[in-house]
This record gives structure tokens, C-alpha cells and sequence, in this order.
């Protein structure tokens, strides 16, 4: 892997994305992302393939929404599937890798014949990032990763860890890390310290959180009818797909604990997790808190879902890499409370920006919501204070400007 090169005065990215000339200029991609659903990943792809679309194109390696979300901002978009491919997952053995191997080449030609057409292979996942780095010597095109995971031994098996790191070395010329808590995970991964890359954080679209809703209390009451929410309970939301490493579970649990509190669960199971679903409702009424629990399943409007809420919860028991939706919580304006592991601590302060539990800790998690239930001054305060972190550090435009630039700098 090439040293990492972030210069941040070079002109590649236009300041302002709308400035057409800019565009010309920069270099053409292939997006390349595995997933047809809409993930963090397939969001923090979204505003920068639609603001690079007059010169690039989008390969998804499977189909579904995120294609008509691509192409409702005028992107290009391209479908090259193979459920063998599909099929393997984070942990899978080495043998489902082989067992794959003649469709993996396959896919790996198909993307470089595409991948000739552009000056730069932009790989967004994964998958993306093996199919697009195999092809290298075909396509001999500069290959950035976008890279959104932490590469620990917790999240991949050992055959996906082995692949990703001989790709790194030998296939891939710049890497872009959504946190510190990913970059580090890489180093370790390959085991040098200058494969450390540089981080560019995850930019959110405050203007869309900015609709003055919900600050007034009958704001708040017409919102919650809109959204068919209890009007006058107090609400905790948790935003994310349903998956035992998000811990909607553990959100459940705490309910268990807190007789004045309902939680809202907005989200669906994106990658075949409905037992977990499942189990998720089964929990809630033998624990009795059944008609405390509303599942919302999944919802386009996050800015009034959140605003909606007394506090915006975040639960995965895993690290994890970044967490958009603490950030959009963050940017709706509402008190935080998430686990305090990976990229989760680069964005909330303890008690200064919102509050930090153990994860997995459902007794933890049960007093943050009654220290803030308790406390409207404090939970205001982290509030305010979040509001005006998330403006400075997790804008959408400072991330735009930084990543078309790592694509200029990769494309020289
Ligand atoms: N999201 C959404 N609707 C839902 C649930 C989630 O639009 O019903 C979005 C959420 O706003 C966030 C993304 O999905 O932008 C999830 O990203 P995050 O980084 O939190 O988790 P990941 O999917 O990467 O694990």
C-alpha cells in the first residue's frame, strides 16, 4: 500500500461540490459496492457518488433500494450478481471461499472490464474490495478502498482477514478509514504501522436534521402523531438494522428496568437476521414490556424519527467502526447515550457531548436513561453541546472535500 497522501491543499475536490468546472476536472471512478440494501456504508456512498455522477458510474454487486436511491440523484448504475459470491460471509471458512473461486474470477473480470473505462476503482465494501483488487493485473487501474470496518479477528474469520491483507499490500494504492478505532485495525491487521491510512469521518447532512420540529411541546405531540407514536410518553429510539451486534436486545433488557419509559426500535433486518427479529418480540412480552416496545421497521425520514425521541440510544455490543446514527442523533439534537467501544469514542465525550456505557451492559444502560429521564438540564446541555460537534467535525461537505480529494490523489 502507497503512504498515505491526504494533501489538503491540493484542487482536486471543489470547494464548492456544485462548481461544475471543478467536476470536469477531477478524474473519472467505478464505484464499486456489494450491497443492494441501504447500510451505513451504502449511505456514506450515496451523496458522493450522486456528487461525482457526470463522470463515474456505480457497480452493485447485488440489486435492491440502494439502486433507486443511486439513481434518483442521477448516478449511473450497474448490477454484476452472483449468489455464490453473495453467499459467503464475514466468517466464512477458507472453503466456502474456494468453493466460490471460479465465480469469484468471473465477477473479478466482469468489474475490470468495467473498471478500464474509469481512472480510478473506487471499492466501497468488502467484496468490493476483493473482486476489484484481484482484477488489478487486468484493469491496471489505481485502486482506493473506502475502508468501513475494524478488521479484528471479533468481525472476520481468518480467511477473509488473510485475503484483505495480502490485497492491501500488493492490489490496493490508497485507503480511506471512516475512524481511528478502523485505521489501527488495519495496521494491526497487516502488521506495519505505515499502513496506518488517513481518516476521513463520516459527513452528515445537518441542513436535513435543521426543520425546526419538535422543540416546542406541541411540536413534539403533532410529530409523534404523524409518525403514529405515543404522544405524551417518553421516548428512548434506537436507530439501526436488527442484529444481535446492534443490541436491540440489550435496549430490551433495560426496558425491563424502566417503568416510565417506552422504546422505539427504527429499523429492519437487512441481511437475513429475522430470527433475531423474531426473538427480539418474543423477548419484549416475556418480559412483559410488549406494548412498551414499538417496532418501526425501516424508515426513510431519520431526521423526524430522531427529533421524535427524549433520547437517542446506541447499543451494539461489538465495536463499533463508526455509528452514523449517533452522529444523525447528535444532529436532530437529541441526548446520546451510546457503548463505549471503536469509532464510537472518537464521536462522544463523557458527559460532555453524551453519555458512554459499558455495551453489552444493560444495567449501565438502564441508569444513563434514568440519569437523563431524571435530568432535562443535563440532558439538554449534552445536547446543545453535541449540536455544535457535530456541525464542526462531521459536516457532509468537509467529507465530500476529502474524499474527491483522496480520489484525485489516487488517480495521479
Ligand atoms: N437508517 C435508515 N433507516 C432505518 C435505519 C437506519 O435510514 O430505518 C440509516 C441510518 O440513518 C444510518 C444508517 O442507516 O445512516 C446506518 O449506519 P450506521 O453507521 O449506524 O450502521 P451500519 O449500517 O454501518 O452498521
Amino acid at each position: 500500500m502507497n503512504a498515505p497522501r491526504l494533501a489538503p491543499s491540493l484542487p482536486l475536490a471543489p470547494a464548492d461540490p456544485r462548481d461544475n468546472t471543478a467536476v470536469a476536472r477531477a478524474p473519472t471512478v467505478l464505484f464499486v459496492d456489494q450491497s443492494g440494501q441501504l447500510g451505513g456504508a451504502e449511505f456514506t456512498l450515496l451523496p458522493l457518488a450522486g456528487l461525482c455522477a457526470p463522470r463515474s458510474e456505480v457497480v452493485l454487486l447485488s440489486d435492491g433500494p440502494f439502486r433507486t436511491r443511486l439513481e434518483a440523484l442521477g448516478v449511473r448504475v450497474r448490477v454484476i450478481g452472483d449468489v455464490r459470491v453473495s453467499r459467503i460471509r464475514r466468517q466464512s471458512l477458507p472453503f466456502g471461499w474456494l468453493r466460490a473461486l471460479p465465480a469469484i474470477v468471473r465477477q473479478a473480470c466482469a468489474l475490470a472490464r468495467e473498471a478500464k473505462r474509469f481512472d480510478v476503482l473506487f471499492l466501497n465494501t468488502q467484496k468490493a474490495l476483493v473482486l476489484g483488487a484481484l482484477g488489478k493485473p487486468l484493469h491496471r487501474r489505481p485502486v482506493i478502498w473506502h475502508l468501513h470496518d475494524i478488521m479484528s479477528p471479533e468481525h472476520f474469520g481468518t480467511a477473509q482477514r488473510v485475503v484483505v491483507k495480502w490485497l492491501v499490500r500488493h492490489a490496493v494504492d490508497h485507503v480511506v478509514a471512516n475512524s481511528h478505532a478502523s485505521a489501527q485495525s488495519l495496521a494491526a491487521l497487516t502488521g506495519r504501522a505505515s499502513d496506518t491510512p488517513p481518516v476521513v469521518y463520516n459527513g452528515i447532512d445537518t441542513h436535513a436534521f435543521d426543520t425546526p420540529v419538535a422543540e416546542h411541546p406541541d411540536d413534539v405531540a403533532a410529530l409523534r402523531r404523524r409518525l403514529g407514536l405515543p404522544e405524551h410518553a417518553w421516548l428512548a429510539g434506537l436507530f439501526g438494522r436488527l442484529a444481535p451486534w446492534k443490541g436491540q436486545h440489550i435496549a430490551i433488557d433495560a426496558l425491563a428496568r424502566l417503568p416510565d419509559v417506552q422504546l422505539v426500535l427504527v429499523g429492519a433486518a437487512l441481511f437475513g437476521e429475522d430470527a433475531y427479529a423474531q426473538q427480539l418480540r418474543e423477548q419484549a412480552r416475556r418480559l412483559g414490556v410488549a406494548d412498551r416496545v414499538h417496532f418501526a421497521g425501516f424508515r426513510d425520514d431519520m431526521p423526524a424519527w430522531m427529533k421524535a425521541m427524549d433520547v437517542v440510544l446506541h447499543t451494539s455490543t461489538d465495536a463499533e467502526p463508526f455509528g452514523r446514527v449517533i452522529v444523525e442523533g447528535m444532529a436532530a439534537g437529541r441526548p446520546v447515550i451510546a457503548t463505549a467501544a471503536g469509532g464510537v469514542t472518537e464521536i462522544v465525550r463523557h458527559r460532555q457531548n453524551g453519555w458512554l456505557v459499558e455495551p453489552g451492559d444493560d444495567v449501565a444502560l438502564a441508569d444513563a436513561i434514568r440519569t437523563l429521564h431524571a435530568s432535562p438540564e443535563l440532558a439538554q446541555r449534552l445536547a446543545r453541546q453535541a449540536l455544535v460537534d457535530v456541525r464542526r467535525d462531521f459536516s457532509l461537505d468537509g467529507f465530500l472535500r476529502r474524499m474527491t480529494q483522496a480520489i484525485a490523489d489516487t488517480a495521479k
